[in-house]
């Protein structure tokens, strides 16, 4: 694994995550790449998996990552969880991404309308696996006043950001903490709008 800078390391998630808001208008304007894969790109792809990023999205149908983003087979490394939730084993398959392929960038990309977010505020809270993962949701909107849905997945995608921030385990190879970025899919329109991006677009 390469010992990069933490400038190197910086500069390659802000193209990164450049790269991905530019598939995303791709996507909105109805002009998406092909993304017809050649036995030559599959065969270099043997050799190894370079994503651009770990994902870590909502199950929802409706807001397949690669398809919003217009990314291609090798771009991303995809976690998806029902409201972007963080119980379970999620967070293994994120470490993967960051300290064994040593990512520098996480993507969160929550979405508007997400079901698991309306079934966390809801009084109705299910059983089982589904209820563990809606309550963990529901723990993390627990200081959000009321139960307004826009504040609620504005606040559910923060508070993701955040803990994935503050995860000491979430360290690449050569030792730094990846940069974690919140983005917001608005289903009626197809754009992803930057909630987060801790300066990386900017600063630097
Ligand atoms: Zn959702």
């Amino acid at each position: 694994m390469p010992n990069t800078t933490s400038d190197e390391n910086r500069a390659k998630a802000a193209a990164s995550l450049r790269e991905l808001l530019a598939g995303n208008r791709r996507f909105a304007e109805g002009d998406p790449s092909p993304h017809v894969v050649s036995a030559a790109q599959r065969e270099a792809l043997l050799a190894g998996q370079h994503p651009k990023a770990v994902l870590l999205g909502c199950v929802d149908a409706r807001v397949p990552p690669e398809v919003v983003l217009d990314q291609s087979v090798g771009d991303l490394l995809t976690v998806r969880t029902a409201g972007q939730s963080l119980a379970g084993v999620a967070l293994g398959s994120i470490e993967f991404g960051v300290r064994a392929l040593g990512l520098s960038l996480v993507v969160v990309l929550g979405h508007t309308g997400c079901g698991a977010v309306l079934a966390a505020l809801s009084d109705d809270h299910a059983d089982g696996h589904l209820g563990e993962l809606t309550g963990e949701v529901a723990d993390r909107l627990a200081e959000v006043v009321g139960a307004d849905p826009v504040r609620a997945t504005g606040a559910n995608l923060d508070a993701t950001v955040g803990a994935l921030r503050a995860m000491p385990t979430l360290r690449t190879p050569a030792g730094h903490a990846p940069f974690v970025v919140g983005l917001l899919y608005d289903m009626g329109t197809g754009v992803v709008a930057v909630s987060d991006d801790g300066g990386l677009l900017t600063d630097g």
